[in-house]
């Protein structure tokens, strides 16, 4: 938006000046001056000035062809050789997308000592894969990998770029979006084809959950949004299909290189992933404090599941961080799921209400979660809970 002062119009009378709350606007010589420094667009001096001389007016975007831009990208995120399982539902995603639209669909994928890894793109319904492998790209660092990306884009100039909502996705992606100077939408729960225009449209919670916004990036190219793991389905392995896989190079003598790459420690915990687990037990603020947590841990491992936690919990440091199921967290999706000492937020629903059986341990009968819940228990946690892991305890033996 730009704001303007129409000569012609003002008289001076400073009700712009009264109206303004953000005391940019100063009147000399009979005429309102506006500061764009301190300005932020706010309109009110635009519904005060009684003479109307005063306009907000949207600046024209400059308009790009879009038939310039073709095909369909999903990053190939990748750690020491292992493709994240995120990957093979984008491109699940991203092949019918593709189809819709009569596109290709490339996977991109950057490391070092890759080979291999481009077939199983391809198995997953890739029809090229487009790869760089370059000592620099060994480890993930952001400047690196969002160049190499962007780099690529400016080549290629794909239509749509999806990637990911994991920790490398969300750090250097919106990177690759600063780069090509174009809009991203994070964390999306749906894409589809808008039918009229064929822009993508990107769907995903907003206001807390409450509403689903669906963003059309309608002025610039290429489309990006991320997607969270477990929110699309993969396409059954085929390895009789077949593709392309085209190798690039570039110079990574970056001007703006500020990290190094020191090591990489992976986290110590004997627990099992949540994104992986079929099931898992998650305890909240209900467990009052952090030795109570021994009771989560114990039920998720008579039941061979993984230990989850809300938000109250992580922040009270009870668990650590990749434990916390979420808006703000991790997306889950097992089979079971058992929520214990839970309230049922909408945050944390946001992050486990598509598991296939909720159950909820909770003494408040009516707390949010047995909304969601397939069985709910209303109890006290402390004498359900180790009665539930000694019968499961028993029941193994
Ligand atoms: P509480 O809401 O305090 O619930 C505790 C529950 O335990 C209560 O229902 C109570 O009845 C029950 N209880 C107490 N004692 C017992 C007992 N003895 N036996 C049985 N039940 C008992 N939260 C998340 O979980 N994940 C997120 O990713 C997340 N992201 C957020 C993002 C934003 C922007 C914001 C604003 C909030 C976010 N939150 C998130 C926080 C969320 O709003 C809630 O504050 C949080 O989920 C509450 O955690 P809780 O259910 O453990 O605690």
């Amino acid at each position: 938006f730009m704001i303007e002062v129409l000569i012609e119009k003002c008289v001076g009378c400073g009700a712009c000046l009264r109206a303004c709350a953000y005391d940019a606007i100063k009147i000399e010589e009979k005429l309102a001056i506006i500061d764009s420094d301190k300005c932020v667009l706010c309109g009110a001096c635009v519904s005060a000035c009684p003479f109307d001389a005063i306009l907000l007016r949207k600046a024209k975007t400059e308009a790009i062809d879009k038939s310039e831009y073709n095909g369909i990208w999903v990053f190939a995120e990748q750690r020491e050789g292992v493709i994240a399982p995120v990957v093979f539902e984008l491109l699940g995603k991203g092949r019918e997308l593709a189809d819709e639209l009569g596109s290709e669909l490339s996977a991109v994928l950057l490391g070092h000592n890759i080979e291999g890894l481009s077939s199983e793109l391809i198995a997953f319904g890739a029809d090229q894969v487009i790869e760089i492998d370059d000592p620099a790209l060994k480890h993930f660092w952001d400047e690196g990998y969002a160049y190499a990306l962007a780099e690529l884009a400016l080549k290629y100039k794909p239509s749509i770029i999806l990637a990911g909502a994991t920790v490398i996705g969300r750090s250097f992606i919106p990177r690759v979006a600063i780069r090509l100077h174009t809009g991203l939408t994070a964390d999306c729960t749906g894409l589809s084809i808008d039918p009229e225009t064929g822009d993508l449209l990107q769907t995903r919670p907003a206001f807390g959950g409450n509403i689903m916004a669906t963003i059309k990036t309608a002025n610039h190219r290429p489309q990006m949004a991320t997607v969270r793991h477990k929110v699309m389905n993969p396409i059954p392995r085929d390895d009789t299909r077949s593709g392309i896989v085209i190798q690039e190079q570039i110079n990574f003598d970056l001007d703006e290189e500020r990290t190094t790459w020191l090591g990489f420690e992976k986290e110590k915990t004997g627990l099992i992933n949540i994104t992986e687990a079929n099931i898992i037990v998650s305890g909240g603020r209900g467990l009052k404090e952090a030795k109570n947590f021994a009771l989560i841990e114990e039920l998720a491992e008579a039941l061979g599941g993984a230990v989850g936690a809300s938000r109250a919990a992580v922040d009270a440091e009870w668990i650590a961080y990749s434990h916390q199921v979420g808006q703000t967290g991790k997306t889950v999706k097992p089979l079971i799921y058992i929520a214990v000492g839970i309230s049922g937020a909408i945050q944390h629903l946001a992050g486990m209400s598509s598991s296939d059986y909720i159950i909820a341990i909770n003494k408040d009968p009516d707390a949010p979660i047995f909304k969601v819940a397939d069985l709910g228990i209303v109890g006290d946690l402390f004498e359900i809970v180790p009665k539930l892991t000694k019968r499961i305890k028993e029941q193994r033996v």
